[in-house]
């Protein structure tokens, strides 16, 4: 039985503006907004403490991000930056968020920053899941910087550092320093710069966001390790009219680069006019799985692929494949995946070594 890490969710977001407290399961979350704007806003939860621990989702890389005031809707109050000033104060808030819920919390959250962290962690997951004696280890969380606006200027890089941030992604949308989501640009000149410093302190580099442009650029000129956190192939995605996803010629040069793309099971991302297509009942598991083949089959390998579910990240469960009620529904992969021939130990990568390898070569030593 292997354990499952999570590339992707935006646990400190949802803490900070819609108040949702991950300790509580998520139908506790579900019953306690259900007479409140959040769901039609936000999607229902599919997170919760006891839905991590049926899963097994052992890492977690939870986002710091934030929105640029000129995207807010305006549909719910939530934080939003004008300036770089402001962006900082909000990702940190977003960090203080983590602090919080692993400080007040340690037996179900905890922050893994370097190797020691992560070997004692493993440890205890692998002594619970060896003998069901065991008490559920926490979840461990590992910090991404999900668009680089809180960086005030590159050389700050060095304090979010510091502060426990091991993964960051330049872009959300456009930005100063590269081209992102229907905005699309190359890195900038101040970019290069940020990037420069990211590698200094082997930070992995996640290009989710980032313009087709700009992927390109990352790949062929920084340093470190580099991940797509949360994107599927845009190959497969019918009707797809965002710079959202990877190119194939990018997930080539990825595969390449032995980088690692977490694949999202968000509908749209896998159909983008699902709603037309039948709606939720036709989008199911099989879906996710062709994106998961698809990956596969140009590496000629399963190491470069893994699941990045971006999971209450402005959608909820009306908006993933059919099968999927909750996070501890993601384990119902593996026997799908068993019948289109994957082994345990393909099975095994694509849940949890692969991005364990990328961990294992990057987080510092202590
Ligand atoms: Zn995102």
């Amino acid at each position: 039985m292997s354990f499952i890490i999570d590339s992707h969710e935006d646990l400190a977001w949802n803490i900070v503006n819609l108040n949702r407290d991950y300790t509580q399961s998520a139908f506790d979350i579900r019953e306690a907004e259900k007479d409140t704007p959040i769901p039609a806003f936000n999607g229902n939860t599919l997170l919760g403490w006891p839905q991590y621990q049926e899963a097994n989702v052992a890492i977690v890389f939870a986002t710091l991000y934030c929105a640029p005031k000129r995207l807010d809707k305006g549909k719910y109050p939530v934080r939003v930056y004008d300036n770089p000033e402001k962006a900082h104060l909000c990702y940190q808030e977003n960090l203080e968020a983590y602090r919080r819920l692993t400080g007040e919390n340690p037996e179900k959250y905890r922050l893994i920053c370097c190797q020691t962290d992560l070997v004692k962690h493993l440890d205890q997951w692998q002594s619970h899941l060896s003998s069901s004696q065991e008490p559920p280890p926490p979840v461990g969380i590992i910090i991404l910087m999900e668009g680089a606006e809180g960086i005030i200027e590159p050389a700050e890089v060095e304090r979010w550092y510091e502060w426990g941030v091991r993964v960051i992604g330049p872009a959300w949308a456009g930005n100063r320093y590269c081209g992102g989501t229907r905005e699309p640009g190359p890195i900038t000149k101040l970019g290069f710069e940020l990037l420069d410093h990211m590698a200094a302190f082997d930070l992995i580099l996640d290009i989710s966001h980032m313009d087709h442009q700009s992927i390109l650029q990352a790949l062929d000129t920084y340093d470190g390790t580099i991940i797509a956190s949360h994107s599927n192939a845009e190959a497969l995605i019918k009707g797809i009219p965002i710079n959202r996803h990877l190119k194939d010629k990018a997930l080539q040069h990825l595969i390449e680069r032995d980088g690692v793309m977490g694949i999202v099971p968000l509908n749209a991302f896998l159909d983008w006019d699902w709603r037309d297509h039948g709606g939720r009942e036709a989008i199911t598991l099989d879906h996710v799985i062709a994106q998961i083949d698809y990956v596969c089959q140009m590496a000629g390998n399963t190491c470069h692929v893994a699941l990045g579910t971006d999971f209450d990240g402005g959608f909820g469960v009306e908006s993933v494949p059919f099968e999927i009620d909750t996070i501890a529904d993601l384990p119902k992969l593996a026997p799908q995946l068993a019948k289109r021939g994957y082994n345990e130990e393909d099975i095994g990568r694509i849940f949890s070594d692969n991005w364990l390898r990328i961990l294992k070569q990057n987080l510092p030593a202590s």
